[in-house]
């Protein structure tokens, strides 16, 4: 009770309710894809910090990698030259298509879309930015303006968050697909392509071409997407839907932004970065979360033409690229591919996919399952007629049951409607089975009690 007064009096109480308020969680060590709290009990983690933690709780070789360097260097600044910064640079150009090769380091995915924002507007002369409903790119003043409208929004400047004269034009007319009846736009359900995300394609690109014609500006200076939406709850496109929508954008003189700040780092399984997964090339790639594992740590990429264009000014960033988060980004980079993490997300995150569309043709409140590799949402609706979102109490309900069972996860969607599970990479197909039995267990025991 002290901690959670503590909690109510001085961190952010108001603009951050605690999850599992009703019986808080008080987390105090982990290991890989486990959690331990105050007392002892064990959780398996299946939210990683918001996608974040991507190769485990103090992973070993990430816990050397730091320790080694904590007694090294911790902070100078990148006016110096330094090893850490370096090697990091040259490593991380080396996942990336050309000509994605100019680096900039920030502290956090929002730095990282405020930063790539600046740059569009300065490389195409544009002031107009679009992105997706539904979609999240950052709570800081410019990456707020990104962010699609609900609860992150404070009602000033048009809710956009911003009343700087910097503050975007951002237009969000594109998809936000959900199954949900309350989805702001058509939705997928209208297609009746419950499963398959490929099928009304023409259908949706038609649409988008239509909104192009009518309602996006003439000249545009960037497009933002998320390559699968993550707080929007894993939101997917139709198929060739973001090639359409880099087509038109890049028509319109603007550059494409692909936000892998949760798609990235081999979490979708099938490809290192979400982008690889429409067969596009963006212009620019945002990143942070599982970067650093943990870490505080972003990073935008583009191209030397767009970066010759940024070269008007001096960008300097005391923090960015910083001898620590160098060394722990590296380490992760190496983990990943030493611990085959990647195609475990894709063999464990298929598996997970498989089993909880069992269970959605099961139970009558499971509207959709979505998503891949470990980037998975599970849509919850009162009923498969209705398709109205599961309400917060119910939600919150079965949220609470998972997590008195011994399992974290998310919540996410314009309503709260979407179970989020994006656990470490590092999840085992044991594990899988344990997260499922609890998640058919607290439906089950849902259903019966309603
Ligand atoms: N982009 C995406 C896709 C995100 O999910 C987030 C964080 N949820 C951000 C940007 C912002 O990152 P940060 O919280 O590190 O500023």
């Amino acid at each position: 009770e002290h901690m959670m007064d503590i909690r109510r009096q001085y961190c952010n109480p108001m603009t951050m309710k605690v999850t599992y308020y009703k019986k808080p969680v008080f987390l105090h060590q982990g290991y890989m894809q486990w959690l331990w709290d105050v007392d002892g009990k064990r959780y398996l983690d299946m939210f990683a910090g918001v996608a974040t933690v991507s190769v485990g709780h103090c992973h070993p070789k990430v816990t050397a990698a730091t320790e080694q360097q904590l007694k090294k260097l911790w902070h100078t600044t990148n006016i110096y030259v330094y090893p850490p910064l370096h090697e990091y640079c040259e490593k991380l150009a080396s996942y990336l298509p050309d000509p994605l090769k100019v680096i900039y380091l920030t502290n956090s995915g929002s730095e990282a879309n405020d930063l790539a924002m600046l740059m569009a507007r300065l490389h195409t002369g544009n002031f107009d930015i679009i992105t997706f409903r539904g979609s999240y790119h950052g709570g800081s003043p410019q990456a707020l303006g990104l962010t699609s409208d609900g609860a992150y929004k404070y009602p000033i400047a048009n809710g956009l968050g911003c009343t700087n004269t910097m503050c975007p034009d951002v237009f969000r007319g594109l998809w936000g697909g959900s199954h949900c009846r309350d989805s702001p736009v058509q939705t997928i359900r209208e297609c009746s392509c419950a499963q398959d995300h490929c099928m009304a394609n023409e259908q949706y690109i038609k649409q988008l071409k239509e909104t192009f014609a009518t309602s996006v500006p003439t000249r545009i200076a960037a497009f933002f997407g998320e390559p699968i939406q993550g707080v929007g709850g894993a939101v997917q496109y139709p198929k060739n839907y973001l090639k359409e929508a880099y087509k038109l954008v890049r028509e319109r003189g603007g550059i494409c932004i692909s936000d892998e700040v949760q798609t990235g780092f081999g979490r979708t399984g099938s490809h290192f970065w979400g982008f690889q997964g429409h067969d596009v090339i963006p212009d620019m790639v945002t990143m942070a979360k599982g970067i650093g594992n943990g870490f505080p740590m972003g990073a935008v990429v583009t191209t030397p033409e767009i970066a010759a264009s940024f070269a008007k000014g001096i960008h300097f960033n005391t923090f960015g690229g910083n001898p620590m988060a160098c060394a722990v980004a590296s380490s992760v980079l190496d983990t990943i591919k030493e611990d085959g993490m990647q195609q475990n997300s894709l063999h464990v995150g298929t598996y997970l996919m498989t089993e909880l569309a069992k269970l959605r043709d099961i139970y009558e409140i499971i509207g959709d399952v979505r998503g891949k590799g470990l980037q998975i949402g599970v849509e919850m609706v009162t009923d498969k007629v209705n398709r109205d979102p599961l309400p917060p109490e119910a939600m919150s309900a079965i949220f609470e049951d998972i997590k008195d069972m011994g399992v974290l996860i998310g919540k996410g969607g314009l309503f709260g409607q979407t179970f989020r599970i994006k656990p470490p990479m590092c999840i085992t197909m044991e594990d899988a089975d344990f997260f499922l039995a609890v998640f058919n267990k607290s439906i089950y025991n849902y259903m019966e009690k309603r």
